[in-house]
């Protein structure tokens, strides 16, 4: 299910949940951490509060002056936390009471057998000048203290305080914290909105790219970046693919299109140049010039010399032929021993000029063979020049034309050239 959520969402949830549960986990330690804090110094209050008093109240204790112990203990309405203040002497009996004016007289009860159960329980501790007894809970905080005079325990002084103040202060740091968190999440997921392009949009990027490399077949097409992460890996390959497929691509149109033996074009790649050139000849009301070639008395080089130095033999010649002919001209070995030259804007004049430069050129270009033989070949060249007409029909008799001259210059004798 979750691969069916696209990527960008898949980035956004997780961020916001990651946030969510790293604020709840640090705001929930803070809190606790606060409750611990301020619980004890909120005791630690009270307790500073109780040794003044007990400090007062060892006198009204000696002499078991009830009057001035009240009138001590009364002095606490000035703090409306403190909900009880008892001093007991030392057989328990209760000299002096403070009880607030807003004590619940529901709760009193419970926290009154609280403290009393706390007394007990530590009622050895009570016995030294350094012992009390302290309590804390969600709803008041207690401290009792022994009162000494010369040395001895005279009596136990017991104050009790509401943590109003503690949950105020807690509930003010819960408040901040939840305001807090939410901002943070509010601002995360807004950042990681925007942030989440940072990785998606190089995948869509590659996508769209691959999407239409496949749409138009164009190879050539390049992802350009200039990343430094894993990203560039990514494009790289895909580059990489691409310049393989390329480079397959221009293989097999090479192999498609030239004649292996001399790199010149082939049949089928020369007639459709030829084709391009004539339409364009036509449209320009120009003169297209072709040139057809055969080397004279091939069968006797292969004869006398071997296949190989046939070989050696076209090749040489299609030197000559490319370097006779002009950058847009077209020069082809249409198969075995004839050649194909097409001139742009061929005149009579232009191609028999060239078709002179041909065989001038081959006749004065002695080649040796591999085992030091010298050769002189020939060559013999029908000329054919004209304006080309609609059609592809059209080519074909041009060349037609050009071979029918070719015949005549065999004919007539070998290495030369005859215009149609
Ligand atoms: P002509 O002057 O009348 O043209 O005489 P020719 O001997 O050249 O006669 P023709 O054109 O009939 O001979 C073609 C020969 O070319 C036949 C074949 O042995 C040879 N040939 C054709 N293709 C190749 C090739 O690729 N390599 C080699 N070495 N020889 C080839
Ligand atoms: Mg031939
Ligand atoms: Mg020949």
């Amino acid at each position: 299910m979750f691969d069916r959520i696209s990527i960008r969402y898949k980035l956004i949830v997780l961020l916001g949940l990651s946030a969510a549960l790293a604020l709840l986990i640090s705001s929930a330690i803070t809190i606790y951490s606060t409750y611990l804090s301020e619980s004890r110094s909120s005791l630690r209050v009270l307790h500073q509060l109780t040794d003044v008093i007990s400090e007062n109240m060892r006198a009204a204790l000696a002499f078991a002056d009830a009057g001035s112990a009240n009138t001590m203990l009364a002095s606490l309405r000035a703090d409306p936390h403190i909900l009880l203040a008892v001093v007991n002497d030392e057989s328990g009996r209760a000299l002096a009471e403070y009880r607030s004016a807003g004590l619940s007289t529901a709760a009193e009860p419970r926290f009154r057998a609280e403290v009393q159960g706390r007394i007990l329980e530590s009622a050895e501790a009570l016995r030294r000048e350094d012992g009390f007894v302290e309590h804390i809970d969600n709803d008041f905080m207690a401290v009792v203290r022994p009162v000494f005079f010369d040395g001895k325990p005279i009596g136990l002084l017991v104050v009790v305080s509401d943590t109003q103040l503690m949950w105020a202060k807690i509930r003010e740091l819960v408040l901040l914290q939840a305001a807090t968190s939410v901002l943070t999440l509010v601002l995360l997921l807004f950042l990681s909105v925007k942030l989440q392009s940072l990785f998606t949009r190089p995948i869509m990027n590659l996508v769209a790219a691959m999407q239409d490399v496949a749409r138009t077949k164009n190879y050539r097409a390049v992802l350009g970046s200039d990343r430094r992460d894993e990203f560039r890996n990514l494009y790289d390959g895909f580059n990489a693919m691409l310049a393989d497929i390329r480079e397959r691509d221009d293989q097999l149109s090479r192999l498609a299109t030239t004649d292996a033996l001399t790199g010149l074009a082939n049949r089928r790649n020369a007639l459709d140049v030829m084709q391009t050139m004539a339409a364009r000849a036509q449209r320009k009301d120009e003169p297209l010039g072709v040139i057809m070639l055969d080397i004279d008395s091939f069968k006797n080089v292969n004869d006398r010399f071997g296949h190989p130095m046939g070989d050696l033999v076209l090749q040489e010649v299609s030197l000559v032929l490319q370097a006779s002919a002009r950058d847009y001209d077209l020069v082809a070995r249409l198969g075995g021993e004839e050649f194909l030259v097409v001139c742009d804007c061929g005149t009579q004049e232009v191609t028999t000029a060239v078709a002179e430069r041909i065989r001038a050129g081959v006749e004065g270009r002695p080649i040796s063979g591999p085992a030091g033989e010298a050769l002189q070949v020939t060559v013999s060249l029908g000329v054919y020049s004209a304006v080309p007409r609609a059609g592809a029909e059209d080519i074909e008799e041009m060349i037609r034309a050009a071979d029918k001259a070719l015949y005549r210059a065999k004919e007539a004798g070998r290495n030369r050239y005859v215009v149609a």
